[in-house]
């Protein structure tokens, strides 16, 4: 069983099975900052049920790294928040995701260790085109977009007290970058 693990002063990670999706929690004076969603409604209430291990504050931002759907398509059930993500985010699920959502859901046989029922796309509410900064409390968070790579839509969370920043496309089982961008990060 998974727990969270705390890679920063009050930064946590916690990495979910099945893909070895990591998903990452900012906890600041006021508010939480939750990076990444997983993917169907049932595995976000999950992570929504385990941050209330971490702390009682309101789960106020969320961020998705990217637009795949290891890492947005929980959105739907933290619309409660404000959703962070790159500019290009909602067009790059109107033009991939979303098609792939609606094939995969329709021939569940097509990826039977997948459970798509109930999947909605839901995209960021705030977008990113420039870094924007935000505070949950004395604690200061830096957003940089970066240009493509991995996807059109990678966006970096930076916690600059903690001189930590949070980058989830690498490393994960499911959601390898390019092997250019893997030389260039060492990953
Ligand atoms: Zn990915």
């Amino acid at each position: 069983m998974s727990a969270w693990n705390e890679v920063a002063d009050r930064v946590y990670q916690r990495r979910y099975d099945p893909l070895d999706i990591s998903v990452s929690v900012v906890v600041g004076d006021d508010d939480l900052l939750l990076v990444d969603t997983r993917y169907n409604p049932r595995e976000a209430e999950e992570v929504r049920s385990d941050i209330a291990e971490l702390s009682t504050l309101p789960i106020r931002w969320v961020a998705n790294t990217h637009a795949h759907y290891d890492h947005s398509f929980g959105n739907q059930r933290f619309t409660d928040a404000e959703i962070l993500g790159h500019h290009l985010l909602p067009k790059h699920f109107a033009e991939y995701e979303a098609p792939r959502l609606a094939g995969w859901a329709g021939i569940p046989s097509a990826r039977p260790q997948h459970d798509w029922q109930g999947g909605l796309l839901t995209p960021p509410t705030t977008l990113m085109s420039s870094v924007q900064e935000l505070d949950l409390g004395n604690r200061r968070v830096r957003f940089p977009p970066l240009a493509p790579g991995h996807t059109d839509t990678d966006l970096v969370v930076e916690i600059t007290d903690a001189v930590t920043s949070l980058l989830s496309t690498v490393g994960t089982r499911s959601c390898r970058p390019p092997a250019r961008l893997r030389r260039r990060l060492g990953g």
